[in-house]
């Protein structure tokens, strides 16, 4: 009789179609022959094909800067954050998640140099994103703790998808990196008086 259970199950998972898979290492495979590097501080590990090191240095430098000088704004904290570079890539754009904790930034820019902005894409790319960052590392509180206390970083992310609007992340998003990059000049006179970041950028931070 076992023996005839055993057989039937045997053949049961015969029939199945299982394919196994290697880790795909964010949301762009590149290929395997891809040599990794990372450049890990206590604020941001950034992790980046060879080639791209000083992208990469002033990637971890701006994160390090707009964690010191805007978090606060937010409520205080930035948390660690682990930013992927793929260079192989060719829509201009990028993300932030949790469940794992990571951003992945498409290096490649837009075709069309009038869309881009006077910033330098890698800049605008690590001035948009850190905001997202921000924002997860402080939407962590009252209510939203008690799903993250059971569900982790999912939790997290389900209690802010039902109770923060998307445009409010976007709203948010656009008020401070306006006053960052001495963009919307009308809207935000008083801050372009106190910081033009960009500038800023260009003289402190090397690379
Ligand atoms: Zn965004």
């Amino acid at each position: 009789m076992i023996i005839i259970r055993f057989g039937f199950l045997f053949f049961i998972f015969s029939l199945a179609v299982l394919s196994l898979t290697a880790q795909s290492f964010g949301g762009n495979p590149a290929p395997a022959s891809v040599t990794w590097k990372q450049i890990n501080t206590d604020r941001v590990r950034v992790i980046f094909p060879e080639g791209l090191d000083s992208q990469a240095n002033r990637i971890a430098n701006v994160t390090k800067l707009l964690g010191e000088i805007t978090a606060k704004t937010i409520g205080g904290r930035q948390d660690k954050w682990n930013i992927i570079l793929q260079n192989q890539t060719t829509i201009p754009n990028a993300y932030v998640r949790l469940a794992p904790v990571m951003s992945e930034f498409y290096m490649t820019p837009g075709q069309n140099s009038f869309s881009n902005g006077s910033l330098r894409w890698d800049d605008n790319l690590a001035i948009h994103e850190n905001r997202h960052m921000q924002q997860f590392s402080n939407f962590n509180k009252g209510f939203t703790k008690v799903f993250s206390f059971f569900l982790g970083q999912e939790g997290q992310l389900l209690a802010n998808g039902i109770t923060v609007p998307d445009y409010f992340l976007k709203v948010m998003q656009c008020g401070r990196n306006h006053w960052l990059v001495y963009m919307g000049v009308a809207v935000c006179l008083p801050f372009i008086m106190l910081i033009n970041l960009s500038g800023w950028l260009e003289k402190n931070i090397p690379g």
